[in-house]
C-alpha cells in the first residue's frame, strides 16, 4: 500500500524560505516519489491565537499559489480546507476524551502560552492544539508528517493518542512518524525567533527582487564586520551565512572563504541578495503563470472533497470500533 503523507500550514500569511527548507522541499520529494499526499490548510488553527479572521479567506488563496510556485501538484497533491471537513471535529472530540489535561499542560506551545499570559486567558482552543493537529494527523491515518522542529511534541501526542486508542478500542490507527528536514528550524532575519509568517522577520516565496535586496540591506548584523560563521558569537552573521549556503551551492567553508580579509558586510548582503533572489526566480515565474491559468477554487474543492471521502471510511472504523455505530437506530 501506497504510504500516506499529511502536512500542512496555517493561512496566516504568505510562506517563506522557512517553510520551503523546513517542509515545502521534502513534500515535494515526496510528491514526486509518489506518495500518497493530503495537504491541509489549517483554518480552525487560525484561531488559537487571533480572533480577528478578515484575512483568512485571502490567505488561503494566496498558500494555494505559494504551493503551485514552489512545484506542489494537485493532480498529485490533495489540498484541502480544514473547517469543511467535518470528520476532523468530530476526531477531535473523540480524542479529546483520551488524553487528561495534565499531559495537555506539557506542550512546549502551551507552556510558552501559559509563561506568556498566566495561562488562565489561554483559549481552550489553542490549550487542545495538540489533540486538535492530531485528529487531522489519525483522521487520514497518516504513516508520515513532514514538519518544521517546533512541531515535533504534537506529532509525539498523537503516536500517545494511537496507543491510548487503540488499547481501549482496538486496532484502528498507526503511529504516525514526523519526517524532519535538514533544516528543521531556519531562523528568521532578526536571528532571534524562527523565520516565522507572524513575527516580520521572514522572506517570503513570494516578495519582489527589491523587496528581497531592502530586506537583507537592513538585516541585523553585527559591528565585527567580518564574515565568518560561529553561531554564538556571531549569530546573526551565521544565520546569513546558512541561509546564502541553503540557497547557493556553496559549503559555509567556500562562502567565509571567499570574503576573508573583506572588512564590511555590504559586499556579502549584496551577493546573498542575489543568491535568494536567483533562487526565488523560478518561483515567481511559476506562481505568475499560476495565477493566470490555475482555478484555485477548483483545486480547494477537488482537494476537499477526496478529504471528506477518506476521513469518513477512517470515521467509519472509529464509530464501530468506539460501538458509536448504532446499526439499530440508523
Ligand atoms: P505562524 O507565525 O502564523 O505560526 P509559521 O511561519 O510558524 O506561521 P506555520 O503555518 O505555523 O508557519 O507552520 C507550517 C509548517 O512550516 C510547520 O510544519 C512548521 O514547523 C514549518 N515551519 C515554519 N517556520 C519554519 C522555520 N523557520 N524553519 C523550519 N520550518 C518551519
Ligand atoms: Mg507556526
Amino acid at each position: 500500500m501506497k504510504k500516506r503523507i499529511l502536512t500542512g500550514d496555517r493561512p496566516t500569511g504568505s510562506l517563506h524560505l522557512g517553510h520551503y527548507v523546513g517542509s515545502l522541499q521534502n513534500r515535494i520529494q515526496l510528491q514526486s516519489d509518489g506518495y500518497e499526499m493530503f495537504n491541509i490548510i489549517a483554518d480552525l488553527q487560525v484561531l488559537t491565537d487571533r480572533l480577528d479572521t478578515k484575512d483568512v479567506e485571502k490567505n488561503i488563496r494566496e498558500l494555494v499559489l505559494d504551493y503551485l510556485s514552489v512545484g506542489i501538484d494537485p493532480k498529485k497533491t490533495n489540498i484541502f480546507i480544514q473547517s469543511r471537513v467535518s470528520q476532523l471535529s468530530e476526531l477531535f472530540v473523540y480524542l479529546s476524551m483520551l488524553v487528561n489535561v495534565g499531559r495537555v499542560g506539557q506542550n512546549p506551545t502551551v507552556k510558552e502560552e501559559t509563561k506568556a499570559t498566566g495561562g488562565g486567558n489561554m483559549s481552550l482552543g489553542m490549550f487542545s492544539l495538540g489533540v486538535s493537529q492530531s485528529a487531522d494527523i489519525l483522521a487520514f491515518n497518516a504513516d508520515l508528517v513532514p514538519v518544521g522542529e517546533d512541531q515535533l511534541p504534537h506529532i509525539e501526542q498523537a503516536r500517545d493518542l494511537v496507543r491510548s486508542f487503540n488499547h481501549n478500542f482496538g486496532d484502528v490507527f498507526r503511529e504516525p512518524e514526523a519526517m524532519l528536514s535538514k533544516t528543521p528550524r531556519l531562523l528568521g532575519l532578526d536571528a532571534q525567533n524562527k523565520m516565522s509568517k507572524s513575527r516580520g522577520n521572514a522572506i517570503f516565496l513570494s516578495d519582489t527582487k527589491e523587496v528581497v535586496e531592502k530586506k537583507i540591506k537592513t538585516a541585523v548584523t553585527d559591528s565585527d564586520s567580518s564574515v565568518r560563521y560561529d553561531e554564538e558569537k556571531k549569530p546573526e552573521v551565521s544565520n546569513l551565512i546558512m541561509m546564502y549556503h541553503l540557497f547557493s551551492d556553496m559549503s559555509i567553508d567556500e562562502i567565509v572563504k571567499k570574503y576573508e580579509g573583506v572588512k564590511s558586510y555590504k559586499e556579502f548582503k549584496e551577493d546573498l541578495a542575489e543568491v535568494i533572489n536567483k533562487f526565488l526566480d523560478p518561483i515567481r515565474e511559476r506562481r505568475e503563470q499560476a495565477e493566470k491559468e490555475e482555478d484555485i477554487a477548483r483545486i480547494l474543492r477537488d482537494g476537499t472533497q477526496r478529504a471528506i471521502e477518506e476521513t469518513e471510511k477512517t470515521m467509519q472504523k472509529v464509530r464501530k470500533a468506539m460501538k458509536y455505530e448504532y446499526r439499530s437506530i440508523f
